[in-house]
């Protein structure tokens, strides 16, 4: 899942992972689970996450390489956050050799102003990470109401300025791994300007149509 911050990609990754049946990890749940654990990642991360700079690679590389060491291999997995950077990418690809390679990246386009306005009214549950908006009434301090029991916060960097360094970051070496899969017809982009229900059924008719197209593919080679 590619996108801005803001763009939606956590949400919809959680999304298509409940549908497909298929595991999904966000690297920045990661660094922040490692961050409140104290572990050694976590100490690493986090001068570079409360800033808004990427944490480097190697790290990043590390953790998401034992995440996915982790997973069951004949089902797959969505990522989310991850790849960001080209080393990045091109590390995904090695791994992804042992998976029959990248099914496709989903881009979920915003435009900078509207990530600012997201992101600047966005607070999270403690435990299940839902975001919610302060436009809708919802306060730092409130229980979350899908009833875990986790108490809804504001994130560090969705402060003003490490939101501006995560846009400069982003711009400089997002971008990049963007064009990347695009270059290699791996892209798919559906629009995050629409209601979070109506991306969903763009990046499931998406998949659907990949799967159809494999299917057809299949077929004709038989
Ligand atoms: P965003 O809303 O900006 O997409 P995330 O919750 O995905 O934020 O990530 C939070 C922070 O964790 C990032 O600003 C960065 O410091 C770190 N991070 C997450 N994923 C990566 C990555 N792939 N490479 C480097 N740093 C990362």
């Amino acid at each position: 899942m590619l996108g801005l911050p803001g763009a939606g990609k956590g949400t919809q990754a959680r999304l298509i992972s409940q549908k497909f049946k298929i595991p999904t990890v966000s690297s920045g749940d990661l660094f922040r689970d490692h961050d409140k654990n104290n572990t050694e990642l976590g100490i690493l991360a986090r001068d570079y996450m409360l800033k808004g700079a990427y944490v480097p690679d190697d790290v990043t590389i590390r953790m998401i390489t034992e995440w996915v060491s982790l997973q069951d291999k004949s089902k797959g997995f969505i990522l989310d956050g991850f790849p960001r950077t080209i080393n990045q990418a091109r590390v995904l690809d090695d791994i992804l050799t042992n998976y029959g390679g990248l099914d496709m990246a989903v881009y979920i386009d915003i435009s900078v102003a509207e990530a600012i306005n997201r992101i600047s009214t966005r607070v999270l549950c403690s435990i299940c990470q839902s975001p919610f908006s302060l436009l809708d009434g919802v306060k730092e301090g409130d229980v979350c109401r899908t009833g875990d029991g986790g108490v809804i916060y504001q994130r560090p960097d969705d402060k003003p300025s490490a939101v501006e360094e995560r846009l400069k970051v982003y711009s400089r070496e997002t971008q990049e791994v963007i064009q990347y899969y695009q270059t290699r017809d791996n892209l798919r982009t559906v629009s995050g300007a629409i209601s979070i229900n109506e991306v969903k059924s763009e990046i499931i008719s998406t998949i659907t149509s990949l799967e159809n197209e494999r299917y057809s593919t299949d077929r004709r080679s038989i």
